[in-house]
């Protein structure tokens, strides 16, 4: 689960760390009034309007802007309150941009690249760290390899002294020097954050070195392991349901397992091994898989009818390949399901249903007998066939 900006700093704040103040405007009223609260204007002191939108590059597509006084921060957030967002990371469509975090400007001496994240194979925190900072980080992994620095934390021992060392002076912070002892704080202040919220992402991008020579965090993107949400209801209250695939919340809602892909040929399956297969087959056979969707063990036909709602939501689907195997779950709950749903919703585009297992003659009759339009699979290989031909 992701949150914005504004949210991160705002739980970031509580861990010592150096971040610009801010307040979050949703009218450019409200923008002019933050800016002036935050003393913009006077003797000349800048701020900063930034969108807040799940998305990285908002700078560099316009989403954040430099203002010089309360009417000036006005005049942006009418401009930015409204307006589609694309940057490299939304896809063509953009994000509409809702809310604005407007924050004391910052005298930036030089921008460095923080991450932290997960390290599944190692089971330790990952370290990321950079003399590039605010330019992509992919491009810098691309053409400067050698200016990322890595380091891992090992979570039932914790931030090492070499290891906060090994980092300072990676970045020129020194050692010993003022400069280390604040990244030092920062570096404490980031990983215990980190843990205690248990983050899957934490990345700041720029860190900054001020010209006062302090160390500032000016954008912070943080991402939350959602098994783990359970440990902090007042992080899921953060969810901006403006930001979330609705299909997927809706799946959530009902216990399915449901990932939005970019394809057109939509997956109704049980179990989630089957249906990584599932959408191994229909891409080797040349089709492109619009949803990863697992109906798990216990379903039954009210979850399969939701199931099919949640994947003809996505206009995109031009086809459904139904992969079944009935284990715990019979086959012929399955169809009955599959005959509801089809009934109640109409079925617009074709349906390719393969299933196997426990009552499976059983399930094949009551498909045949539903006078509805559905192309029995012999096998999955047939059915990934039957329905890449469909969608064609
Ligand atoms: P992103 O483009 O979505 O990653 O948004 P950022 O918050 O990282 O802002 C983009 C860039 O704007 C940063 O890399 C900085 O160069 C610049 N920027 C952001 N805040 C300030 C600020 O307070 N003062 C100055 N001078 N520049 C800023
Ligand atoms: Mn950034």
């Amino acid at each position: 689960m992701n949150i914005h900006e504004y949210q991160a700093k705002e739980l970031l704040s509580r861990f010592g760390l150096s971040i610009p103040r801010g307040k979050l405007a949703c009218t450019p009223t409200e923008a002019e009034w933050a800016a002036r609260k935050l003393g913009c204007g006077k003797d000349g002191k800048i701020a900063v309007v930034k969108a807040q939108v799940h998305s990285g590059g908002r700078g560099k597509a316009g989403g954040v802007k430099l203002v010089k006084s309360p009417e000036e921060a006005k005049v942006v957030a009418e401009k930015m309150i409204g307006m589609n967002l694309v940057t490299n990371q939304t896809g063509p469509q953009g994000k509409k941009v809702h809310k604005l975090l407007v924050a004391e400007g910052c005298d930036i001496e030089k921008e460095y690249y923080f991450a932290l994240v997960v390290n599944r194979e190692t089971a330790t925190i990952g370290v990321m760290a950079s003399t590039e900072g605010g330019m992509d980080i992919e491009e810098v992994a691309e053409k400067h390899p050698e200016k990322i620095v890595t380091a891992s934390i090992d979570p039932t021992i914790g931030l090492q002294e070499f290891t906060i060392r090994k980092l300072s002076i990676a970045l020129g912070f020194g050692l010993g020097t003022p400069l280390a002892k604040d990244f030092a704080k920062t570096l404490r202040g980031l990983v215990n954050a980190f843990v205690a919220y248990n983050c899957d992402m934490l990345e700041i991008n720029p860190l900054v070195l001020t010209k006062q020579n302090t160390i500032a965090v000016l954008d912070c993107k943080m991402s939350f392991d959602e098994n783990a949400l359970f440990r902090h209801p007042e992080i899921s209250d953060l969810r901006d349901y403006e930001e979330d695939d609705i299909k997927e919340l809706e799946a959530s809602k009902y216990g399915l397992s449901y990932v939005s892909l970019e394809g057109n040929i939509g997956c109704l399956v049980n179990g989630a091994g089957l249906a990584m297969a599932t959408m191994d087959i229909i891409k080797q056979t040349g089709g492109e898989p619009a949803n990863f969707l697992d109906v798990g063990g216990g379903a039954n036909q009210e979850t399969v009818t939701q199931a099919f709602r949640i994947i003809l939501r996505d206009k995109a689907v031009k086809g459904i390949f139904v992969n079944i195997f009935g284990g715990i779950m019979k086959c012929d709950v399955i169809a009955n399901g599959i005959v509801a749903a089809a009934k109640e919703l109409g079925l617009r585009v074709p349906l390719v249903v393969r299933l196997e297992g426990t009552n499976v003659e059983i399930g094949k009759r009551i498909l045949n007998d539903s006078g509805l339009n559905i192309l029995s699979a012999s096998s999955m290989s047939d059915g990934a066939n039957k329905i890449v031909q469909a969608v064609r």
